[in-house]
């Protein structure tokens, strides 16, 4: 097979047993080779660590699809990841409604799949796995036959793979959808919304809560489209109050509620304000969830944002009623766990509040990490008891 091959030269590598080979570990003459291409790679004593796809522009120069050299990247490939990802999901899920692929944690780098029955959305954000569209696709109608495809293009990171950004319909047609999650209906909107349209990655977090929320007054900040709170109000919570700043996500939350019974209250709102606000008139929730936008985006976001997830902190706390509790969730890349923690208890210990840290959970079994990219575990979710 005709194809590049890069070259490590010995002793660069700085994660043996990581799938990404970064710009500083391969020699320079490489860096000539097209945005995606398709490589092997070899150490300079003629060791091979496999193939991968390759990006001068990006500080992760190859991601690695597999183990070998001169592995057939084809539709045959494809099929076979996606199946293997899809059993995976068929053990822990009785229903087609998950994230199908998680990029590095299920050997498909550059990829994320969520699945709602028979409609796909399809996120790309490098162009190594932009090039190989035509053969995953293919390999989707083999492996899920989907009706709906909708290619979501449009994450910040494609910018740094040198790639437009775009949103498609691959094919079929209808972007609004429904999700079924922990028992509970909601909608959601595929074209419209935010990433891949709905947040898998807080299922189990939202059954925990839910678990809690009978007879309680739940405050759902950041609740996009409802999904914490219309569990909890499904759950018996007496009342829930969900703020975020878009009004298409808290109509959608509305309608998801409707669809299960049940209310909502949506107010359209900075939660920062709004916290600020209910703190100053006394106002309490029994339970009290915020699981806000990414603060730190970049690493040289790092201080501005962990000081941003101490202050969310306290005010949460000073609007959590006694012996309720408290969520407070990360999903920033950037921030790591222990940091990320230590933020939320310097806020909480601000309140002279006496606080229990009862769980410490990320996303579920449908967000696979590779265990070498344990920084691609980027969900947080911590809860506090509080006196
Ligand atoms: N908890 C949600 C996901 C939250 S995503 C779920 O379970 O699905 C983050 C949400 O924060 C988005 O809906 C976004 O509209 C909202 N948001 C961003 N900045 C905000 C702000 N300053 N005030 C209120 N909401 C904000």
């Amino acid at each position: 097979m005709s194809r590049p091959t890069i070259i490590l030269p010995k002793g660069r590598r700085s994660r043996p047993g990581a799938p990404w080979i970064f710009s500083n570990e391969i020699r320079r003459g490489e860096k000539t080779i097209a945005a995606g291409a398709v490589v092997n790679v070899r150490g300079e004593d003629g060791r091979d660590f496999g193939t991968g796809y390759f990006n001068p522009n990006s500080l992760i120069a190859v991601r690695l699809l597999a183990e070998e050299c001169a592995a057939a990247i084809d539709a045959d490939f494809f099929a076979a990841r996606l199946s293997r990802a899809l059993a995976l999901r068929a053990t822990f899920y009785d229903a087609p409604y998950y994230r199908l692929v998680h990029a590095e944690g299920d050997g498909l780098p550059g990829l994320v799949i969520d699945r709602f029955d028979d409609t796909l959305s399809v996120q790309i954000t490098t162009a190594g796995m932009e090039r190989q569209l035509a053969a995953l696709t293919a390999a989707l109608e083999t492996v899920v036959s989907p009706a709906t495809i909708i290619l979501r293009a449009d994450a910040p990171q494609r910018a740094l793979e040198g790639l437009d950004n775009y949103v498609k319909t691959v094919k079929g047609e209808g972007r609004r959808i429904r999700v079924m999650e922990n028992g509970a209906r909601y909608l959601a909107d595929l074209a419209e919304g935010q990433k891949t349209g709905w947040y898998y990655d807080q299922r189990d977090n939202r059954a925990f809560i839910a678990g809690l929320a009978s007879g309680k007054s739940v405050l759902d900040g950041y609740s996009y489209t409802g999904g914490f709170g219309v569990l909890a109000a499904k759950a018996g919570a007496r009342e829930v109050v969900c703020l975020d700043s878009s009004a298409p996500a808290l109509a959608l939350a509305e309608e998801s509620a409707r669809a299960n019974a049940v209310t909502v209250k949506p107010v359209k709102v900075d939660v920062f304000e709004e916290l600020a606000r209910l703190g100053a008139g006394g106002e309490k929730f029994d339970i009290v969830l915020m699981d806000p936008p990414p603060f730190v985006k970049s690493r040289r976001d790092l201080e501005t944002g962990a000081k941003a997830y101490r202050k969310l902190a306290r005010l949460a706390a000073e609007v959590t009623a006694e012996r309720g509790f408290l969520l407070v969730a990360s999903c920033s890349h950037n921030i790591a766990p222990d940091r990320f923690a230590a933020e939320c208890a310097a806020g909480l210990s601000r309140t002279g509040r006496k606080a229990a840290l009862i769980r410490q959970a990320g996303a579920g079994p449908d967000h696979p990490v590779h265990p070498m990219l344990p920084e691609s575990a980027y969900l947080k979710a911590l809860v506090y008891a509080l006196d």
